[in-house]
């Protein structure tokens, strides 16, 4: 067997028996995979077998499409997000997110960018953590192919006078041509803007936009239904992010 050498994201791991744990790995090489790790009851192999851990793995590649960790140094381990609920839980569910949305053997390093982003920005303090969730749910459903189209009017193209979104189709509609459907979204030309930003500024840029936090509030819950329509299942980690937000 081969020694394969991946760097990659831990967005799951799960126990195995005594001492061995499963992880689920975002990496940069081959998109998400699984790998058993053995023994990682202490030292570096407990940290990289960690969620949240970042880590360079080397990798035992065996029959089936389970991989088999051999070593693994921890690039960038998130300190800050272990010991805060709520910094947890939106890091919780944005990993969630990654993990139902993105296929084995995915070349495509976007998501993993952006969840690294969305992290280190958890852990600084410098960007709300509302609004890293409504660019999460919006870029991430971008980068698994349900990219909304905010550039005008589905209909007619105006760009002005925006005052729908369809959650189904990711389209907007203008006051003129809106329809009563199931699934639609109210939203105005401010926030038409601000998804068209978000869904076409450059990685590095993504986060840099201004909204009142009622605006941003509302928009969180229209951004996190498009993203619960197109992942198509409940998520418990939002659930639980809700619970904690919500003080229940
Ligand atoms: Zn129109």
């Amino acid at each position: 067997m081969a020694l394969i050498k991946a760097q990659g994201l831990v967005i799951k791991s799960t126990n195995f028996g005594e001492a061995s744990k499963i992880l689920t790995v975002l990496t940069r090489e081959f998109g998400k995979i699984q790998v058993a790790a053995n023994n990682v009851r202490r030292g570096k192999f407990m940290r990289g077998a960690q969620i949240f851990s970042y880590s360079n793995f080397a990798l035992f590649k065996g029959q089936k499409s389970l991989y088999r960790m051999n070593d693994v140094d921890c690039v960038e381990f998130f300190d800050p997000l272990r010991g805060d609920l709520e910094k947890l839980s939106y890091a919780n569910y944005f990993a969630d997110i990654a993990c139902n949305i993105t296929g084995e053997n995915n070349e495509d390093e976007r998501l993993l960018s952006l969840l690294l982003n969305s992290l280190h920005l958890l852990c600084r303090d410098t960007v709300s953590a509302k609004k890293i969730k409504v660019v999460f749910e919006l870029r991430s459903m971008t980068a698994a192919g349900f990219m909304p189209d905010f550039s005008g009017c589905c209909d007619c193209r105006t760009e002005r006078n925006i005052a729908s979104f369809d959650l189904v189709n990711g389209t907007v509609r203008c006051g003129n041509c809106i329809k009563v459907a199931p699934n639609i979204a109210e939203i105005n030309d401010t926030l038409r803007a601000a998804c068209l930003y978000i869904t076409q500024a450059d990685m590095n840029k993504i986060f840099s936009f201004d909204m009142p936090d009622e605006l941003l509030d509302y928009l969180s819950g229209v951004t996190e239904r498009y993203a619960a329509i197109h992942i198509d299942k409940r998520l418990q980690s939002l659930e639980y992010l809700k619970k904690i937000l919500g003080g229940v």
